[in-house]
């Protein structure tokens, strides 16, 4: 077996238990490296490989939802997180929850006993040299000594640390016969969607936000938001005074509604411009996903959705991710991968699952599948393959390399989850949004379905001849 081309995976977590998994069925050796229980992260509790973390959901199951067709497109691809959910999932309404245990320790037992992986339990500090394929999957909770290294590596300011995100909203959720497009003293373009809220308004969204349910820090986060005075939730904004949202993120000055008249006269327009402003801002050129402006928060994500409705404007808001703030290790992915997620300035390195800047259990592990594969390819030497945006996972991967032509990042790259906007426009538009996301579906399954083919059966037959 020694002959067998070699690659090492760096963390058994979500994506790296899914890349070894790939590398070996494809019939390379792999060396996966993992520092529980040596070393823990805050937030894991077991030795045990993917450990979820938090929640047991993998979101919803059905394929016309987008977490759901990430997991289908999964499925076809032999993917082994995904049929070990599958096999150890519990009653959860139309989500896909597993049991944890048991997903974890099944994991564990079948990752063990394969030949072909050997697992080494210590925390990696370094890269691994150039020559040696490797893939990092050591997730938002990243040793810090690996985490100083990679920062080294991409350069200075090329990793981020802590995640102070913003909810993100579907463009065609927002009502604009409510909220008006425009920028403030109308400079530049209409850049900005504005939802205008009078007093009654403002003073009961204030109210809400306030009483709303927060999520508990954990201990290491309390450490680190400490640091971040400048970017403070917004429920904390709220609870410093009446006034203080409309002196920061709600500013009402210089935002005009044209259907609010012509009105030239200084004191008039004060007297009729709108108590306070939120503001959204395009997340991708083409405006299919807004940011809602300094609205990063701790609230919990059931109580932002009943809050941030409360804005007029967005009372039918489709949230794509919500507002979070958070220890969150992850690489300017726009500036350093590719598609195939390898670096560009290394290319026999890949990166997958959180640390690329993705979002969430599933498409962690569609990381994994895609950098453990291209890392069996190029132990082979063959060509790594990447997927077409109109599928999920090529959706995903194009986002984050910046190389979806016309989803480019626009503001600070921010993690993004699986989710229908990132999809390019189908030929003809349908209105009725169910039956848009079933042909978003369709021909995501089709084109996977041929990539499928035209690249992976090679690589397949390979490994077992
Ligand atoms: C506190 C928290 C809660 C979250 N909750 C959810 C949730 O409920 N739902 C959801 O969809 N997403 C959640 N996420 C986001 C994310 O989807 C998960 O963290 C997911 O597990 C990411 O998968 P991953 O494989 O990238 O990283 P992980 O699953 O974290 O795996 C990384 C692995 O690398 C190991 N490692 C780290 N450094 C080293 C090193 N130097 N050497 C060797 N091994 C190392 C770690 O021990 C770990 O096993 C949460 C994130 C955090 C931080």
């Amino acid at each position: 077996m020694s002959h067998l081309p070699s690659v090492v995976v760096i963390g058994a977590g979500l994506a790296g238990t899914e890349a070894a998994w790939q590398i070996a069925r494809a019939g390379v050796k792999v060396k996966l490296i993992e520092m529980r229980p040596i070393k823990s992260s805050p937030a894991h509790h077991t030795s045990d490989f993917a450990e979820l973390v938090c929640s047991n959901s993998f979101g919803a199951r059905c394929s016309d939802r987008a977490s759901g067709l990430l997991q289908e497109e999964l499925r076809q691809l032999k993917s082994l997180v995904i049929k070990t959910a599958d096999e150890h999932s519990v009653p959860a309404g139309g989500a896909l929850a597993v049991d944890r245990s048991q997903f974890s320790e099944s994991l564990t037992k079948r990752l063990s006993s394969n030949s072909l992986i050997q697992v080494e339990r210590r925390e990696l500090s370094q890269l691994p040299t150039e020559q040696q394929v490797t893939v990092i999957s050591t997730g938002p909770l990243t040793s810090e000594s690996l985490a100083e290294d990679l920062k080294i590596f991409t350069g200075l300011n090329e990793c981020h640390f802590f995640d102070a995100a913003s909810p993100i909203i579907e463009g065609e959720s927002i009502d604009l016969s409510i909220a008006f497009r425009g920028s403030r003293y109308d400079k530049g373009d209409a850049d900005y969607i504005n939802c205008p809220m009078n007093k009654k308004q403002y003073l009961a969204f204030r109210d809400a936000l306030i009483t709303a349910e927060q999520a508990e820090l954990k201990d290491f986060d309390k450490n680190t938001a400490k640091y971040f005075e400048g970017c403070l939730p917004i429920e904390e904004l709220a609870r410093r005074g009446e006034d203080t949202m409309r002196y920061g993120p709600l500013k009402p000055i210089g935002l005009w509604d044209p259907r609010w008249g012509d009105v030239k006269d200084k004191a008039l327009r004060r007297e009729k411009r709108a108590y306070a402003v939120a503001q959204l801002r395009k997340e991708d050129l083409n405006g299919r996903l807004w940011n809602l402006v300094g609205f990063q928060t701790n609230l919990k994500w059931h109580a932002q959705k009943t809050v941030l409705k409360m804005i007029p404007g967005l009372q039918d808001a489709s949230f794509v991710r919500f507002g979070v703030m958070h220890r969150n290790t992850f690489i300017e992915s726009p500036q350093l991968l590719l598609p195939t997620l390898q670096f560009k300035k290394r290319i026999k390195l890949l990166a997958a699952g959180q640390i690329t800047g993705t979002e969430g259990y599933v498409a962690a592990v569609a990381g994994g599948w895609l950098a453990g594969t291209n890392a069996a390819l190029l132990a082979k030497g063959q060509k790594p393959i990447e997927f077409p945006p109109t599928t999920m996972l090529g959706a995903l991967t194009h986002f984050i390399s910046g190389s979806a032509k016309d989803m480019k990042v626009k503001t600070n790259f921010q993690p993004m989850p699986a989710n229908f906007g990132l999809l390019p426009d189908l030929p003809e538009r349908i209105k009725n949004k169910r039956d848009r996301y079933c042909a978003y579906r369709d021909r995501a399954i089709k084109d996977l379905q041929e990539t499928n083919q035209k690249h992976l059966g090679q690589l397949l037959e390979k490994s077992t001849s």
